[in-house]
């Protein structure tokens, strides 16, 4: 467990003025993770998180003196991991905004967010993602080692997008060795699940994510590095797409 001092960041990810994260550390393993590598902690210890205990006393003395902002919720972690059954300061977190009615929005992977559709329907202005990087499951076992399936994760964003809230996939890190079909299968499931949005991503060769890379594929590691530097490839060919849906880069 961890007492943390503050608990809305300044954000510098596009498109959000605060982040909150009520964990430390993730155990959804995804192995493509760069928080790891951007707060200096190896992959192997951020995989066993804590929980920032006191957070939701910090927010509500913090959201007393702070402007109004876009709350990014779980920018360096999962809000919905299965800790948060036990803790539910993701729960507290909502419901002390949502005193302020600052705008949200959640990125998760974890059908637990459901749980919290009443409140997420209270907000005057709330977003949620739900993250899929690619549909073949036995990519996805080594690729995101102890989050839900994809096809779990789609089923949570048809409920919420069915429960009226915008709700968009966040397609990334896109699995660099996607072939052509599989994008297009992936698009078409979005599509029909009833979303608003696609947000994409590539994968952040950051120095962790370098050195997972290689030790869990080893055999397509040189393959994934090369895909991963001509992703716009891939790009040009989600795109033809957006006649379809709104697709939106997370970098822009
Ligand atoms: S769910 Fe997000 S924060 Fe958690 S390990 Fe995966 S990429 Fe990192």
């Amino acid at each position: 467990m961890l007492k943390c001092k503050s608990a809305l960041n300044k954000s510098r990810l596009y498109g959000l003025d605060y982040t909150i994260n009520p964990y430390f550390g993730c155990s959804h393993a995804c192995i493509y993770c760069y928080v790891p590598s951007l707060i200096h902690v190896p992959y192997d210890e951020f995989k066993f998180p804590k929980p920032k205990i006191n957070i939701v006393d910090v927010l509500r003395k913090e959201l007393r003196k702070k402007k109004r902002g876009i709350v990014g919720i779980s920018t360096a972690t999962d809000a919905y991991q299965p800790l948060e059954k036990k803790y539910e300061l993701t729960g507290g977190i909502l419901k002390t905004i949502l005193q302020y009615d600052f705008p949200i929005d959640i990125q998760t992977k974890s059908k637990l967010v459901l749980r919290d559709v009443g409140i997420i329907k209270k907000f005057s202005n709330a977003k949620v993602g739900i993250t899929i990087t690619t549909f073949n499951e036995n990519i996805a076992k080594k690729w995101e080692v102890s989050a839900p399936s994809p096809y779990k994760r789609l089923d949570t964003a048809k409920k919420l997008a069915m429960q009226g809230i915008y709700t968009y996939i966040f397609f990334g890190p896109i699995f660099p060795l996607m072939n052509g079909n599989e994008i297009d299968y992936s698009i078409e499931e979005f599509i029909e699940s009833g979303i608003d949005e696609i947000v994409v991503d590539k994968l952040h060769l950051k120095k962790e994510v370098v050195k997972n890379i290689k030790k869990f594929f080893p055999d397509e590691y040189k393959e994934i590095i090369k895909e991963t530097n001509n992703f716009n490839k891939m790009l040009k060919k989600i795109e033809k797409f957006g006649n379809k849906i709104t697709i939106t880069k997370a970098w822009e």
